[in-house]
């Protein structure tokens, strides 16, 4: 990658907010609940709104999403409210049908970003497009995976690139779902200094009590952004209940984060 200043721009062509915050259910589940939550969203600092519409699950037997029905309701969300949308993308297939219906930012789960050959399907389908791809970390402690991603789809001509922290698959006892293993992306960050880091604190923590600590260890380590769950009904969620956080708690802990700017 020689052009490294490349990939910071978008952040700032798109005029948004630094740190950047995403925020919105872990899955859509109904056009209702994807437009109320975009509606408590929209007079926060989250400016994209997410939902997984395709939903990778580890077992079978659970929710795995609404499909592509899903869109015309991010569709709507976009249009009522102003925001951005970004949803899970997992083959050429979800890509065709995010791109007919306008989704502004695709991300890569760590689910697929293990598959190099799947994550070269989806580069190709993308190729030289200008849509934003924010790549989450493979499931496992792998740099080389992560990195392979990255280079996939910049060599494809795809250059308004992020990276997604989302913790990594441990057998060990620890009070996280997914390890942080802060180092990891702070080796990618030395590998591609501007390419823009932002944090998933809802898939490390698996619980939403310690949502906070991780957004303010990311902004104390110089992230660009968070994405983080959220939902009006957390309990009562259809994926992911205990992590999610309501619009309400999101838009008081981004006041309270201490956010360090980028040059101050
Ligand atoms: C998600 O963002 O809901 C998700 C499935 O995340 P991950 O790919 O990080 O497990
Ligand atoms: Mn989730």
């Amino acid at each position: 990658m020689q052009n490294k200043k490349e990939l910071r721009t978008w952040l700032d062509k798109m005029e948004l907010a630094h740190p950047l915050v995403i925020a919105g259910p872990c899955s859509a589940e109904t056009e209702e609940q994807v437009l109320k939550i975009a509606h408590q969203l929209k007079n926060t600092d989250a400016t994209v709104l997410r939902a997984g519409i395709w939903k990778p699950r580890t077992r079978p037997g659970n929710f795995e999403g609404v499909g592509a029905l899903g869109l015309k309701w991010l569709q709507k969300a976009k249009e009522e409210t102003g925001m951005l949308t970004t949803t899970e993308v997992a083959n050429a297939n979800h890509v065709d049908l995010a791109l007919k219906h306008d989704v502004d930012i695709l991300w890569i789960g760590a689910r697929t970003t293990v598959s190099p050959f799947i994550v070269q399907e989806i580069a190709d389908a993308l190729r030289g497009t200008d849509k934003v791809v924010l790549i989450k970390n493979p499931v496992n402690p792998d740099l080389a995976l992560w990195l392979g991603a990255v280079e996939r789809f910049y060599t494809a001509d795809v250059k308004n690139l992020g990276v997604i922290h989302r913790g990594f698959s441990t057998y060990e006892k620890t009070k996280y779902r997914n390890n942080p293993e802060w180092q990891i992306p702070i080796d990618l960050q030395n590998k591609f200094p501007d390419l823009p880091l932002i944090l998933d604190p809802s898939h490390i923590a698996g619980r939403r009590d310690i949502i906070f600590d991780l957004c303010q260890t990311a902004l104390d380590l110089n992230y660009d952004g968070m994405m983080v769950e959220t939902h009006y009904d957390p309990d009562n969620a259809w994926s992911d209940a205990a992590q999610q956080i309501t619009p309400t708690t999101l838009d008081q802990m981004t006041i309270d984060l201490r956010i360090r700017k980028k040059d101050g």
